[in-house]
């Protein structure tokens, strides 16, 4: 077991009473951008002063813009599966709650890729319950297959980021042969006494098998795994440095940590009390630990939901946050206007804007969203991103890809508003690439775009 709980206990008891000072020294080591040990995470964590705060988020800020400059990764999540075994008692999808079960057929997963490749999308996060009688693996693969190959006019979806229950490393090898994009699985909380009172007689219940998930993916060939807690189940101080040693683990035996941390609050679901929840994270506590996050692990992406507010979201991109879901459903078959029907969702959504509206939000902020799936697609993943994205040079791929895909989107799904800005702020970018050559590449693709080339 890597997560020691002692170890974590100590830390967080050294640090419980640290001074104004102490935490000054950390901000200012948190500066010079060379990472952090877990008694500064943990020094960190205390902070409650506003100016400290502020600081916080400033250097956190500046860590972002260092690495991944305005670029923001834009995706949606796909439901095939409400059919679960599990008692999770977070979530809205748990089997006590009696509400007509559904997957969807082939065909209806091809239905709902088209809706949301209507909506722009290229990437999507798979999602499904856990039932390995109603939604075994091969269902999945199927389904993978199914999203893979649904084409419409302006192309296909480029990369399937899987989120389904922890699995077999045979299994592992067949999603990673189906060419999934990063594994994703939460720990939910990494405290044992917690993770078993929340996860009662549940397959889902086996603390130890749920934590060496990632061990298995990766022994069975799966490069990028991402990792992420639901924040409210117990101590956020405790589950951030748990992660810390979660992604530790990863490199040492493999090399590369998380490729990205998803930072869900719980939110209210069917079934579900707030009110049972005394570590619930308030905003201001949210966007700390967001900050302290990109510091810890500037290389890692975060991703935020649709779970928080349109505000929430926009401030948090400055903090830290590089990839966010845009026009999502939590809803199997959702997306899908036409045989819509009222069934259960996992848990209620606070951003009910449209892609179209995320894009144009984003535009007017100066940031690039970006449906660039290059890496994935050339290899770049696991260790061999890591590499390149440490050494700086990802920033003079990525920010030209990212400018080409929005371009695209623009063409294919903006409307005038999003052509006006979003046209001015692809030419402030160009301006910016400092290399001739590239500078001529992109101008030459988004023309070629324009007269009806695709990727
Ligand atoms: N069934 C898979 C599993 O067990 O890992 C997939 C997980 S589910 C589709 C995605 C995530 O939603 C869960 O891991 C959990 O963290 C989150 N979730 C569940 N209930 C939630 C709630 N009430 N509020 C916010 N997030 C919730």
């Amino acid at each position: 077991m890597f997560i020691h709980h002692d170890y974590i206990n100590d830390l967080l008891h050294e640090t419980a009473d640290v001074s104004h000072e102490e935490i000054q020294d950390v901000l200012n080591v948190a500066k010079e951008k060379k990472g952090l040990t877990h008694k500064q995470i943990a020094t960190l964590l205390n902070i409650e002063d506003h100016d400290q705060l502020q600081e916080l988020f400033k250097i956190a800020g500046e860590i972002k813009h260092d690495i991944y400059g305005n670029r923001v990764v834009v995706f949606a999540p796909l439901y095939v599966s409400n059919y679960c075994v599990n008692n999770c008692k977070y979530c809205g999808y748990k089997r006590d709650n009696t509400f007509a079960r559904k997957k969807l057929t082939r065909e209806e997963i091809q239905n709902q890729v088209k809706v949301l490749e209507r909506m722009g999308h290229k990437r999507l996060a798979l999602e499904a319950g856990e039932d390995p009688v109603n939604c075994d693996i091969e269902y999945i693969l199927d389904a993978i297959d199914a999203i893979y190959t649904t084409e419409n006019k302006n192309g296909v979806i480029r990369r399937v980021n899987v989120n389904i229950a922890a699995t077999t490393v045979e299994n592992y090898k067949r999603l990673k042969d189906a060419q999934i994009g990063t594994y994703i699985l939460f720990q939910e909380t990494y405290h044992k006494p917690t993770y078993e009172a929340m996860h009662p007689q549940s397959l889902k219940g086996d603390y130890a098998y749920h934590l060496h998930a990632f061990d298995r993916a990766m022994e069975g060939g799966i490069d990028d795994v991402g990792g992420g807690v639901l924040f409210g189940l117990y101590d956020y101080k405790f589950e951030i440095l748990s992660l810390m040693l979660h992604n530790d683990h990863l490199e040492e035996k493999f090399g590369v940590g998380f490729h990205t941390i998803s930072v869900p609050r719980i939110k209210k679901a069917e079934g579900v009390d707030l009110d049972m929840y005394p570590h619930m994270v308030d905003d201001r506590t949210f966007k700390k630990l967001v900050a302290i996050i990109r510091l810890a692990v500037p290389f890692t992406g975060i991703i935020l939901s649709t779970r928080e507010t349109a505000a929430i979201r926009k401030e948090l991109l400055q903090y830290g946050i590089s990839q966010v879901s845009a026009g999502s459903c939590t809803e199997v078959g959702g997306y899908n206007d036409e045989d819509h029907q009222d069934m259960g969702t996992q848990f209620t959504l606070e951003d009910h804007r449209t892609p179209l509206e995320v894009l144009k939000g984003l535009v007017g902020d100066d940031y690039i969203p970006s449906y660039c799936t290059a890496c994935y697609r050339k290899g770049r993943t696991g260790d061999r991103f890591m590499r390149l994205a440490k050494s700086g040079q990802i920033h003079h791929v990525c920010t030209p890809n990212a400018l080409m895909t929005l371009a695209e989107y623009i063409l294919d799904y903006g409307d005038k508003e999003l052509h006006e800005h979003g046209f001015d702020l692809i030419q402030k970018e160009i301006d910016k690439i400092d290399n001739e050559k590239v500078k001529t590449l992109v101008k030459n693709n988004i023309e070629k775009m324009k007269v009806g080339a695709r990727d």
